[in-house]
């Protein structure tokens, strides 16, 4: 395939002319995925919205079609259940506990309303409790959130009785970073899940560890979301052979670098 996979960093004003020129006929840019902070602002350059880019409002990946409109996908939210699905997760009646209430928080909340295995409860709760309010409300105007609160302290989120403890922070991308979570409300019977890919493991995930609780990192998200964008883009998926080469060079490539 005669393609190549480039960052195309924007500052906030360029992004309307950006857009604009996507559909000019002598663009050669047949996709894209958006990141951190934009997610939710290139909803308005969109022409149409995949059904559950439209629930969540939220775009991380754009599809050019030939005649030019641009259609915004979220595999956010889709590429987080492929990779609890993965590991054999089920979510059903399960009580979970989540930090965060940014983008990443958005789309697993709205993925996790959305489906028939229902979790039991989702506490969430994020340094600026007014934010976790605001995401609250706004998913409601589209989605049964009656099993969702938002809590003001991190002892609320009940962890000693939780399943599963997401952490959708960036508390932990630097190895100085404070743990986002006191470790000795971990139990083994906790599965810890943190959204973070680099490092692969974050000081939560071993100090999950220690204390026994099974742990996950954010590669398996981020590597499903990557494969469903290029579904996306390419309207086949790809062969086992290539996702087991992608994923080895995900692995090498953050294993190698220290800003990914
Ligand atoms: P975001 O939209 O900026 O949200 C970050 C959230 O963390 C906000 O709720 C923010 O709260 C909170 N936060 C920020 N700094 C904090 C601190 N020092 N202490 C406590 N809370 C803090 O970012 P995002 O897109 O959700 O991304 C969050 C993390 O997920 C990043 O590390 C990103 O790399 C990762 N991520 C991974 C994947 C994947 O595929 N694995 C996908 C998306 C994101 P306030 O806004 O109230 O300050």
């Amino acid at each position: 395939m005669n393609a190549v996979y480039k960052l195309i960093p924007l500052k906030a004003e360029e992004l309307m002319v950006f857009f604009a020129a996507l559909k000019d006929e002598e663009s050669d840019i047949f996709g894209l995925n958006v990141t951190i902070p934009y997610k939710q602002k290139v909803v308005e350059y969109m022409d149409f919205l995949q059904p559950f880019a439209q629930e969540v409002k939220a775009v991380n990946t754009v599809v050019v079609s030939p005649n030019r409109t641009l259609t915004g996908v979220n595999t956010d939210g889709p590429g987080f259940l492929a990779h609890l699905a993965e590991l054999k997760v089920d979510t059903k009646n399960k009580k979970i506990a989540l930090l965060g209430a940014g983008g990443a928080a958005r789309a697993i909340i709205a993925s996790l309303c959305l489906i028939p295995e229902r979790p039991y409860s989702i506490r969430v709760y994020n340094h600026h409790k007014e934010k976790t309010d605001a995401l609250i409300k706004d998913l409601k105007e589209r989605m049964d959130v009656s099993f969702v609160s938002s809590v003001a302290t991190r002892e609320e989120l009940n962890l000693a009785s939780a399943d599963l403890l997401i952490n959708a922070t960036p508390l932990g991308l630097n190895n100085e970073d404070p743990l986002p979570i006191d470790e000795n409300l971990i139990h083994r019977n906790l599965l810890v899940y943190d959204v973070i890919y680099n490092p692969q493991e974050t000081r939560l995930l071993r100090a999950a560890q220690k204390k026994g609780a099974k742990t996950a990192n954010g590669l398996g998200m981020l590597f499903c979301q990557g494969t469903l964008s290029f579904h996306h883009w390419m309207g086949f998926e790809l062969s086992d052979k290539i996702k087991i080469k992608m994923w080895k060079s995900l692995i090498d490539d953050c294993s190698s670098k220290k800003d990914f």
